[in-house]
């Protein structure tokens, strides 16, 4: 579903992804570990074009990613994305905040786009909060309002980059417990976290960087019995 070949990333003369090499299968949940600054954040945001790349491929679901124009449009709906800060739209309601996507980018009739925008909101345990504005949210309901509205727009592949650290401690699991019912519903899902618990539980796959670089990947019981290198090592000593 995803195919990141040789890619290679410079913020002016940081080399911040360093011939980065990944696969993605249909229905897999890859979840991504490492340092700060290691450049996992700039891995999620090349994968919906956000940032652009200085040399590699990258294939979404066969088809290499479109550059600009209508076609970056139709991918950047295919590739759900929800970061750390909830980057909801503050003065439309959260049902207005799922239906827009649907009703602008991909044509969807309103009555249409709120029957489904409802029924995810049911899937994530929001719906009684429908006419609230973001800021009448808390944390936890906001996240899970953003990630019904990226499913709203029927992505390939889901992207959640740190989405729980920004959020008070009491609120972490009510998110991470629906991107867990997403990764068993068959999403394929990149995940950027520090939640180890759900590392174990929800992926199919760890992959662990620095320095911009892959360094390994394993099953999350392998990685995190046996790590084969020194960096993950000490990576998981700081943080277990
Ligand atoms: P991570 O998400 O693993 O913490 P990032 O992908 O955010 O890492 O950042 C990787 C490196 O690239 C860091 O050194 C960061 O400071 C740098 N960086 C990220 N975005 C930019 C940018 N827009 N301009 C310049 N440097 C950036
Ligand atoms: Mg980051």
């Amino acid at each position: 579903m995803v195919e990141l070949t040789g890619v290679n990333k410079h913020f002016g003369s940081l080399h911040v992804l360093r011939d980065i090499n990944l696969t993605v299968s249909t229905g897999e949940v890859v979840v991504v570990i490492g340092p700060s600054g290691s450049g996992k954040s700039t891995l999620c945001r090349t994968i919906n074009r956000l940032e652009t790349i200085d040399s590699g491929t990258i294939h979404l679901d066969g088809n290499p990613l479109p550059a600009e124009g209508k076609a970056l449009a139709g991918l950047r709906s295919e590739v759900g994305m929800v970061f750390q800060s909830f980057n909801l739209f503050a003065h439309k309601t959260v049902l207005e905040n799922v239906t827009l996507g649907p009703v602008k980018v991909r044509k969807s009739k309103r009555a249409d786009a709120e029957k489904e925008a409802l029924a995810l909101l049911e899937r994530v345990g929001v719906a009684s909060q429908k006419d609230k504005y973001p800021a009448q949210l808390s944390g936890g309901q906001q996240q899970r309002v953003a990630i019904a509205r990226a499913l709203a727009m029927k992505p390939k592949v889901m992207l959640f980059d740190e989405p729980t650290s920004a959020l008070d401690p009491e609120m972490i699991n009510e998110v991470l417990d629906v991107m867990t019912s997403l990764a068993r519903e068959g999403m394929t899902m990149v995940v950027v976290t520090h939640e180890m618990g759900f590392a174990r539980r929800a992926a199919d796959r760890v992959v662990f960087m620095a320095d911009g670089q892959v360094v390994e990947q394993a099953a999350p019981n392998d990685f995190f019995t046996n790590p084969s290198s020194e960096r993950a090592r000490d990576f998981l000593s700081k943080i277990l």
